[in-house]
């Protein structure tokens, strides 16, 4: 269970100050456009969200709330051959769920025709021709940054010969390579993508919302400026690898003399030990590295609202990292302390032992239990309480026990005293092992004068541990998650190998064995809990009442960990 959700209009009131907002701010100042701004966002339906997006989501969505303008959701779908429509169906479950609302729901699709009679109105200007080069030959006479491109054979074709060849295309008449459109600028730019770029390709590919009707479709450039300047986007927002094409964004409307959009761009967001780019993360869906988008260890939306990530964290998060122009790889843990700092506020605490060890409490009376008073969170009242059963017979954690405590390690050990969560102190006196030498019950004694976790004489313990009652408590299992990669760049690879050998093989760790205490029993998937000194957990979407299942989202701080690494 976890408190309320703020929303992202909320979040809007403590306004961040970057250099789009600079821009955007000053365009309302001066009235440009009328004062008005229409940002969209523009995802291509061929994979399923990822954290990255949000960035751009947060920025695109956020600006149109500050300034009182809108934001279009506009799926970029100009290349069949990659989309369908399980895409497009995750993609607004992703920009509802991280708590934003799109003004128009567009498609490039929708476009293919305007777009058509715009190319049609650039070959009568002179400024576009049907090129029936090979794709090779084409990118043979672009020439290099140093040396200018060399013409085609084709360029000076008439007006007549590229409307007719054109229109043929449209019709289906040649197949895919045949023939492309491109535009005519200038072979010698000193910015490639100014050098005919093509316009339009043969692909006998059906679309996911056209169907047959296409068989050229527009390349991004031409289909993207086109686009804005349709839905009148005064500032679209993008990253900063389309800077170089910017120009060209420019040129297309400047000639076609329609809706002056502008382009204005920032540093994408990477981040460590994972990757971000769809066609990777397809990759691992595909390869089976992972069991699907929504695999808790993705960082795709789907995957880390599964985790347990909340909207508020991830908002918070993107607030955090802000917006440059400077590209730069972002800490996981940046990302993990967001959760954190959202969780902590509002997730209520419980008890779970993941790897029980069992405990007699040989001085309780035999059949005998109480309920103790259990607070749902330490700093927050309204919180409330809940009851925990504590009789003879418990389950802590094995690693909260060691027959031979090293100097530093505080917790249970044969002689010692600790005190049991919301319960008493208890004493080990005796340890059972099986025949092998395995630790298999501790037999304790508690000091029913300390009931609630304080002694009447003062005395301390150094160690409180978590704890369930082995009769009342719940089997579950646990899923506890490690980086999806071993190392911080995954993508730095040597010549020959692939991002995948970076994979951690322990990425996942399942333990079936695991012990809830019984208010844990009715949950639905997404509920959030601390369980006590173990980190923030979240309901999966397979868990069931008869097998509850938990995903560890992120861990707490574990100053024994901590302790332990430092040797
Ligand atoms: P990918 O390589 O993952 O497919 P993309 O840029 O091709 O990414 P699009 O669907 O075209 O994906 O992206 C939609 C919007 O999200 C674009 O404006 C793009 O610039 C932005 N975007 C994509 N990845 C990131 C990222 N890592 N950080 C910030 N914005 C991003
Ligand atoms: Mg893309």
């Amino acid at each position: 269970m976890s408190k309320e959700n703020s929303s992202a209009a909320e979040d809007a009131s403590s306004k961040p100050v970057d250099f789009i907002r600079e821009i955007v701010a000053r365009d309302v100042a001066e009235g440009t456009h009328g004062g008005r701004v229409q940002t969209r966002f523009p995802p291509e339906p061929n994979g399923y969200l990822h954290i990255g997006h949000a960035k751009s989501i947060c920025l695109n969505f956020g600006i149109a709330q500050e300034f009182g303008g809108k934001c279009n959701l506009r799926f970029d779908d100009t290349n069949p051959s990659k989309e369908e429509t399980e895409y497009v169906d995750s993609i607004k479950d992703d920009v509802r769920w991280l708590g934003f609302e799109w003004d128009q729901e567009c498609y490039a699709s929708d476009y293919f025709e305007q777009l058509y009679e715009w190319a049609e109105e650039l070959i009568k200007q002179g400024l576009a021709y049907v090129d029936s080069g090979t794709l090779d030959e084409i990118r043979e006479q672009r020439g290099t940054v140093n040396e200018p491109g060399t013409p085609s054979p084709y360029r000076d074709r008439s007006v007549e010969e590229n409307l007719d060849l054109f229109r043929r295309m449209k019709a289906g008449e040649f197949p895919n390579g045949a023939h492309v459109l491109r535009a005519k600028i200038d072979m010698a730019a000193g910015n490639m993508s100014l050098r005919d770029p093509i316009m339009y390709r043969i692909m006998h590919t059906p679309h996911h919302r056209t169907g047959d009707k296409w068989c050229i479709y527009p390349m991004y450039d031409w289909a993207h400026g086109q686009s804005d300047s349709i839905e009148e986007v005064t500032h679209s927002i993008c990253t900063l690898e389309f800077e170089i094409h910017r120009p060209l964004y420019d040129w297309y409307i400047a000639q076609l003399g329609i809706f002056p959009s502008r382009q204005y761009e920032f540093a994408r967001l990477n981040l460590t030990y994972t990757v971000m780019s769809k066609r990777r993360l397809l990759e691992l869906v595909q390869g089976k590295h992972v069991q699907g988008w929504d695999d808790p260890r993705m960082p795709t939306l789907a995957g880390i609202r599964r985790r347990g990530y909340t909207p508020e964290a991830i908002r918070n998060f993107c607030r955090t990292i802000g917006v440059t122009k400077y590209s730069g790889t972002t800490d996981l843990s940046v990302l993990e302390n967001s959760l954190r700092d959202d969780l902590n506020t509002r997730a209520e605490r419980r008890m779970a032992v993941l790897n029980p060890l069992k405990v007699v409490i040989t001085n309780y009376p035999e059949g005998e239990s109480e309920e103790l008073d259990a607070a749902n969170h330490p700093a927050d009242e309204s919180f409330g309480k809940r009851k925990v059963p504590f009789g003879r017979e418990l389950y802590i954690e094995r690693d909260d026990f060691m027959e031979d405590p090293p100097k530093k390690f505080f917790r249970l050990g044969p002689g010692r005293e600790v005190r049991l969560r919301y319960a008493y102190f208890v004493r080990c006196n005796e340890v059972i092992k099986d025949v092998d030498g395995n630790v298999t019950e501790l037999h304790c004694t508690y000091d029913p004068e300390t009931k609630g976790g304080n002694a009447p004489d003062g005395r301390k313990v150094k160690a409180t541990l978590h704890w369930v009652p082995v009769e009342q408590s719940i089997a579950a299992e646990v899923r506890l998650y490690d980086h999806l990669f071993r190392v911080e760049n995954p993508s730095d690879v040597p010549e020959g190998g692939d991002f995948k050998d970076n994979l951690n093989p322990d990425s996942l760790q399942i333990n079936e064995n695991a012990r809830l205490e019984p208010s844990l029993g009715q949950v639905n998937p997404g509920d959030k809990f601390q369980f006590e000194r173990l980190g923030y957990f979240c309901v999966d979407t397979t868990s069931t009442a008869d097998k509850p299942v938990f995903n560890r989202a992120v861990t707490l701080k574990d100053t024994w960990q901590k302790v332990k690494s430092k040797g």
